[in-house]
């Protein structure tokens, strides 16, 4: 029987899972799914490798009690079912979204390290009591798997301090308003893809465009993190599905004086703005393209228009650019918009080849132009499942060698 590592990524409403089984120095992804609807309606879908459905079925009618520690109970159920004689876990890795200054890197959660992490609960309300919410039902159901809190702060912590601050008064910057930066999950697997398929550019100025429901900008040099678009929290930069992006605080003390409440302008800035708050109708950026109606193309256009700026913007940071890099949902997905950043960016000496883009090739900039763009799908599951591997060979004494990465598409 091979161990297995289990990666948790716990929303508001849904615990979403990766079950890799570790052979060698291998980890090999076997299932991947979720369970969505906490608190409503639970419903448990799971995929093999190949995206084949493994399971997709209704958990009950109304459960109001059905929870983060229920969602795992479940899964370890339907795991033992599904894997029992082959695979047996170890350990499960966590995405957590804040580590403050204090967590730099993946750390093992004990108990103060948990009460560590609920003490920067204020830095991210929405976030963060979900993620615990899983560590806690896991330590509830299985107290002897080991623990691991990756976190999407963590990679920006390499930014020099100009690029950490908001012009607000010093003392602030102590009490964490900062800019934090987000999606450093899916950065440093991008930053790690790139070291194997380009090693002369990685080392080079590179900024990655992480377009998915959240997007953000960061601007790398040798691979490390010296600027990004989110700030304080993960409402700053390019405009969302849902989310304003980069926003005058004179509009929030303008909403106050109207007599709008924190709870209101929440929902506003979280779930009503950015694609679907211009288009009135979607915030997805397929639906978007497919419409024939002008604010679907002004939701677009405003997107495309500040990713642009924003660029530009990090390439004045980086003191110029050698590459780009398109990830996550929209990027790996959408030519049309890859495209049409691209054609905003001419400027800056950014071509792209017509025939590369339409078929999403690894590289899709001509051979020899400089600034060179790529798209390079992300898969911040995986880099979870190698730190938390590399937490478990430690605590075992074992080697500390590299750990293979194998993607569905390797
Ligand atoms: P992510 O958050 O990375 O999973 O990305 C989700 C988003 O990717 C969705 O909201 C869609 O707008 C977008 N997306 C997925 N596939 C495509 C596609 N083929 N073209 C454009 N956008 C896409």
């Amino acid at each position: 029987m091979s161990d297995a590592i289990i990666v948790l990524n716990a929303g508001s409403f849904s615990l979403k899972f990766s079950i890799y089984g570790v052979a060698n120095r291998e980890l090999n992804l076997v299932a991947r799914g979720q369970i969505e609807g906490l608190g409503t309606s639970p419903h448990f879908k799971a995929k093999d490798q190949q995206g084949r459905s493994l399971a997709h079925a209704s958990l009950g009618g109304s459960m109001p009690g059905f929870g983060h520690p229920e969602a795992f109970a479940h899964l370890s159920v339907w795991a033992r079912q599904q894997f029992g004689g082959k695979f047996s876990p170890v350990a499960v890795g966590h995405r957590m979204v804040h580590g403050g200054t204090e967590f730099t890197s993946p750390t093992l959660i004990d108990a103060e390290v948990l009460s560590r992490l609920e003490r920067l609960i204020p830095l991210v309300p929405l976030h963060q009591p979900h993620n615990l919410a899983a560590v806690k039902g896991v330590i509830q159901l299985r107290p002897d798997l080991i623990q691991v809190a990756c976190f999407d702060t963590a990679f920006h912590r390499t930014k020099p301090k100009v690029a950490d601050r908001f012009g607000l008064p010093d003392e602030m910057f102590g009490q964490g308003v900062r800019r934090w930066g987000f999606h450093g999950l899916s950065y440093e697997f991008i930053a790690g893809q790139l070291r194997r398929i380009a090693p002369d550019i990685s080392a080079g100025r590179v900024i990655v465009a992480h377009l998915g429901s959240g997007a953000s900008l960061c601007a790398m040099k040798d691979g490390q993190s010296v600027d990004t678009t989110m700030g304080f929290s993960a409402l700053d930069g390019l405009p969302m599905g849902t989310r304003c992006g980069n926003l005058d605080p004179g509009v929030i003390l303008f909403l106050l004086r109207q007599g709008w409440n924190v709870d209101r302008i929440e929902d506003l800035l979280y779930k009503k703005s950015g694609l679907l708050g211009i288009s009135g109708m979607s915030n997805d950026v397929r639906v978007l393209l497919a419409s024939d109606r002008p604010a679907a193309a002004e939701a677009i256009e405003f997107f495309v228009h500040r990713i642009v700026r924003e660029i530009g913007s990090l390439t004045a940071a980086l003191g110029g650019l050698d590459a780009l890099v398109f990830t996550a949902g929209i990027g790996e997905n959408s030519p049309v918009i890859r495209q049409r950043v691209c054609k905003g960016l001419a400027w800056l000496g950014v071509h792209i080849d017509p025939d590369a883009n339409g078929h999403g090739s690894t590289r899709i900039s001509p051979a020899g132009q400089s600034p060179s763009v790529w798209v390079i799908p992300t898969d911040e599951e995986a880099v979870i499942a190698s730190h938390t591997l590399a937490v478990v060979r430690a605590l075992k004494g074992g080697p500390q060698e590299e750990t293979r990465l194998c993607r569905l598409t390797d």
